[in-house]
């Protein structure tokens, strides 16, 4: 166990820049947009979230927007750092290291409405809230995060995860805990078949099943004979992750490890009594695998009072599922006074809230000019980022954005985005989350 404090040291602004936490590529503001003028408006803003994105978001707009009166909605009174949950899975980190309460971060002169958003007028401008009662909004900013569709698999419901060998990192900080007993026990048992997924729709932190993967090999290696385990691992798409290089050096790994790979198939039903998984091929074709441990990645979308609005997306690859936000400066496409931000978005990257940094200055900026009647300035570049954990004590800082094919963006110096390094694991086990808190009080 880690022996850190539980919520890691507040770096101050001048150490997260030295870090490189954030710099260039990764968004931390140029000082001059940090100086930036205030925006005097009336203007009711409305977000509707306070995760990652929605609580940075209010932090920028309460500093920017003088006299703007200024809503967030969001049922919850704790913040989860959900980076934080494949280390508490994975058995590094305590649970209560990942969370704190929202009062933290929550800036003065706001309103908070402690309940959730169940509707979205886009043309009336209105939101309904669970209460039945309504707010109305001059500009929106849409933040919800994504919804875990576990119903979509047969069979399967998060209660399950931790029991009948089923973990799953994503189902809740709790859920993180429960998938780590559900490995201890495998690891009790002595060998056995693993089962590790992901599903065919796009997913936050694209990393976290991989990481999953690795730790749990790390784990058996360092516990028991490697050789007892079998472990395979299950994706829809040919590839293994979005950028080419890490998909290639992930294939190459895996099949190095002794990690089966089954591509083209998504995990469609569970029979938990009989530790049974059935997997769907592309051509329809299913097959039934036993386990004695299952990792589950549901399909994710936006919230379903997201869907049923007329801000999701129509056509394209994002239709029905998706915020419809340009993904270059966040503002709606057929609604000019909606802003998207986070894993609510459609686009072909992102889902991170590494991508949530760099988000959070554009929208920002494109709000105030938005709100002065002048050209949207910001743009944002597609910047995602994940320490992709190789090992218990080993990652690789991957980090990209849209364009050159999904170039790699390296934000620091002293670390290779194609070597698993020490470093790179320091940075995910401990310099990440004061950077994260950062963010979340826009200070980055
Ligand atoms: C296991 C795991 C590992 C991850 N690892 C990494 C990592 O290593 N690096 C990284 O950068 N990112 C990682 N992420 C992803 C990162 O946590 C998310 O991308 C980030 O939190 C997105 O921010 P968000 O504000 O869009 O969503 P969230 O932070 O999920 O916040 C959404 C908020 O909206 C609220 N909400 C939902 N519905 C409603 C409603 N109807 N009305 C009002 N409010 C509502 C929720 O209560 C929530 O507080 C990981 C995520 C997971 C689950």
């Amino acid at each position: 166990m880690s022996s850190l404090p539980l919520s890691g040291p507040r770096l101050g602004r001048r150490q997260l820049l030295k870090l490189g936490l954030g710099a260039g590529a990764a968004g931390l503001l140029p000082l001059a947009a940090l100086q930036a003028e205030t925006v005097a408006t009336r203007a009711r803003v409305v977000i509707l979230g306070g995760g990652a994105a929605g609580m940075a978001m209010a932090n920028r707009l309460a500093m920017r927007l003088n006299g703007a009166r200024i809503t967030v909605v969001e049922p919850r009174e704790t913040h989860h750092y959900q980076p934080g949950w494949t280390l508490v899975a994975s058995g590094v980190w305590e649970a209560d290291r990942t969370t704190r309460p929202n009062t933290d971060f929550r800036p003065a002169g706001i309103g908070w409405v402690k309940g959730p958003a169940v509707g979205i007028d886009a043309g009336q401008r209105r939101i309904t809230l669970a209460d039945a009662s309504t707010l109305e909004y001059d500009l929106l900013v849409i933040a919800t995060g994504l919804q875990l569709n576990y119903h979509l698999i047969e069979g399967m419901s998060p209660e399950l995860v931790g029991s009948h060998g089923i973990g799953s990192v994503y189902a809740g900080l709790e859920a993180a805990s429960r998938t780590r007993d559900a490995i201890d026990a495998w690891l009790a048992q002595g060998g056995g078949q693993g089962l590790f997924t992901t599903p065919p729709t796009a997913i936050k932190c694209a990393g976290a099943p991989i990481k999953m993967t690795f730790t749990t090999l790390s784990r058996i290696k360092a516990a028991s004979d490697r050789d007892a385990f079998k472990l395979d691992y299950f994706t829809p798409s040919d590839g293994m992750f979005s950028q080419p290089w890490i998909s290639d050096f992930l294939k190459q790994r895996f099949d190095h490890e002794g990690i089966t790979r089954h591509h083209g198939r998504h995990l469609s039903a569970i029979d938990p009594q009989a530790r049974q998984a059935e997997f769907t091929a592309r051509d329809g074709t299913t097959e039934v695998r036993d386990y004695d441990f299952l990792h589950v990645v549901p399909p994710m979308s936006a919230p379903d009072f997201v869907k049923a609005s007329d801000l999701i997306a129509r056509d394209g690859p994002f239709a029905g599922e998706w915020l419809d936000t340009d993904i270059h400066t966040l503002q709606h496409n057929r609604y000019p006074e909606v802003f998207g931000i986070g894993d609510v978005i459609g686009a072909p990257i992102n889902k991170t809230a590494a991508s949530v940094k760099a988000q959070a200055p554009v929208v920002e900026a494109n709000i105030a000019a938005f709100l002065q009647g002048r050209q949207l300035p910001a743009r944002h570049n597609g910047y995602t980022s994940c320490p992709l954990i190789t090992d218990i004590g080993k990652a690789m800082l991957v980090e990209f954005g849209y364009d050159n094919d999904m170039a790699f963006l390296p934000s620091f110096s002293f670390i290779d985005p194609k070597e698993e390094s020490w470093a790179a694991w320091v940075l995910k086990d401990y310099l990440l989350q004061p950077a994260y808190y950062a963010m979340l009080e826009g200070r980055v």
